[in-house]
């Protein structure tokens, strides 16, 4: 593992500078046969942590003119000798100065491979590397935090606490089992018990946020409802800015779903634009109508699009009976028209929820609307703050296979087994956090953890 790697580590597109990257324990001497300081002494010589100025030169021809970093181990990311060469931007001088890095010595990072190198080196757990991952991905401001956050280790601390407790219970058990002279395991089972009740509430709290944490990756899963020809395409268009969804007069034309992800006031929005949901005998339009209820089922936010100027009519009636319990923001449109339905009206019917004015034809409440939903997730019942989220497949697959194995103790207890059995699940439970944090994952999953990255990083 260490022969030295390089990569562009910058998108591939033309951007006012781009990086290439070079780690590995000869990453100094690569460097120092590509770049020229004048009359400047070698990088070879120069102290850790110091930034040269120069240019990249193929024999005689100068390729880029450039800022070298120098970061020698271990205070690098991958904790090797590091040099990253700040170029211009444009992609031909950046293939031009990796291509002469790769003749000089240097081979051709694969994908993903300086973070493989950064948790090789111990320099971060598997979930601080998939947070690498999910920073370079997120789409807004909540997944950004949370992917920092893990960054820095919250999860780790978190599974590491836990598993040491279930370690130190491991332990005991077997010390007792081999010195059953000296270490009495009277009792014991009801002191086990007190433990794994309260890892097992710990591991239904992380399982529990991981829903919050798919979610603040994916959007916020939003479905507009509201009767035929009440405005929700034209709603979704205006917030997208665009004629993505079909708009028109016919009532029930939105027959099937689209589903658009939005990004409003730093909040992403996955929304689904349903059909109207109404009555009817229309086969096509029937599975519009049952997908939109079962949408709304499933959403964490329903927009309810409401007609200002005709009647609340059997279909609105149908509809609020659907939003009750849900999360909902209730929209009057066409308030450019004569109000024939108003603001009261409907406040009336639904006292919990807000209820807004909006034209979509107009483009007017638009920023109210953003500004409840903005206050609906910063205070309301959802909240980002300084919790543990677990947004990670992976990682959720791993917590619930833990959680099964320290059911399996309590139920060893309750049955009054002989206590190695609760060892046995003990040790599962362990190896299924350590394959959080890398402490007990195999090869294979390191690999496939890291062929995800994208190349240069
Ligand atoms: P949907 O069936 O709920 O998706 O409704 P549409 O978005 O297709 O709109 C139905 C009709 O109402 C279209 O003719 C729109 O142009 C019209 N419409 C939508 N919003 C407004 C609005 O705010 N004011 C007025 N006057 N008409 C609107």
């Amino acid at each position: 593992m260490n022969d030295t790697i390089a990569a562009i580590s910058t998108g591939m597109t033309t951007s006012g500078i781009g990086i290439v990257r070079i780690s590995g324990s000869d990453a100094v001497s690569v460097a120092d046969r590509i770049f020229y300081a004048g009359s400047r002494k070698k990088l070879a010589e120069q102290p850790t942590h110091t930034i040269h100025y120069g240019f990249i030169k193929d024999r005689e021809e100068t390729i880029d003119e450039v800022l070298v970093m120098l970061l020698r181990a271990p205070r690098s990311f991958t904790a090797e000798d590091t040099v990253e060469i700040n170029c211009h931007g444009g992609q031909y001088a950046l293939k031009r100065v990796l291509e002469l890095a790769l003749r000089n010595g240097a081979r051709l990072a694969e994908p993903g491979e300086f973070t493989k190198r950064a948790f090789l080196n111990g320099r971060m757990d598997l979930s601080q590397a998939e947070a690498v991952i999910d920073v370079i991905n997120a789409k807004n401001e909540y997944a950004l935090k949370n992917s920092i956050s893990q960054l820095r280790g919250s999860l780790l601390e978190k599974i590491r606490g836990l598993r040491s407790r279930i370690l130190y219970e491991i332990a005991f058990i077997e010390s007792a089992l081999d010195d059953p002279e000296h270490i009495s395991l009277e009792g014991y089972p009801e002191r086990l018990m007190t433990q794994v009740t309260e890892i097992a509430g710990e591991l239904d709290r992380l399982l529990s946020s991981s829903d919050q944490g798919k979610r603040m990756k994916e959007g916020i899963r939003t479905v507009i409802v509201g009767k035929p020809n009440a405005g929700k395409s034209s709603l979704l268009n205006l917030l997208l800015g665009e004629e993505r969804a079909i708009v028109t007069d016919i009532a029930g034309t939105t027959r099937d779903t689209l589903e658009e992800q939005l990004n409003l006031q730093g909040i992403s929005l996955h929304i689904v634009d349903t059909a109207g949901i109404r009555e009817t005998e229309d086969v096509v339009e029937k599975i519009g109508v049952d997908k939109a209820e079962s949408f709304a089922k499933d959403a964490d936010l329903v927009i309810y699009v409401a007609d200002s100027s005709t009647e609340l009519d059997e279909n609105d009636e149908r509809i609020m009976q659907l939003l009750q319990g849900k999360r909902t923001i209730v929209l009057l449109n066409k308030t450019d028209l004569e109000a024939v339905t108003t603001q009261k009206m409907l406040q009336e019917r639904l006292p919990s929820f807000p209820v807004l004015q909006i034209s979509a034809r107009e483009g007017s409440g638009i920023e109210r609307f953003e500004e409840t939903l903005k206050e609906m997730f910063y205070q309301g019942e959802i909240s980002f703050d300084e919790e543990i989220y677990v947004s990670n497949m992976r990682q959720k697959a791993a917590l619930l296979e833990a959680r099964q194995s320290i059911e399996r103790v309590r139920q060893s207890i309750e049955d009054d087994m002989p206590e190695d059995f609760f060892s046995i699940d003990l040790m599962s439970a362990c190896e299924e956090l350590g394959g959080i944090t890398g402490e007990s994952a195999s090869e294979d999953l390191v690999n496939e953890i890291f062929s995800k990255f994208c190349m240069g990083k």
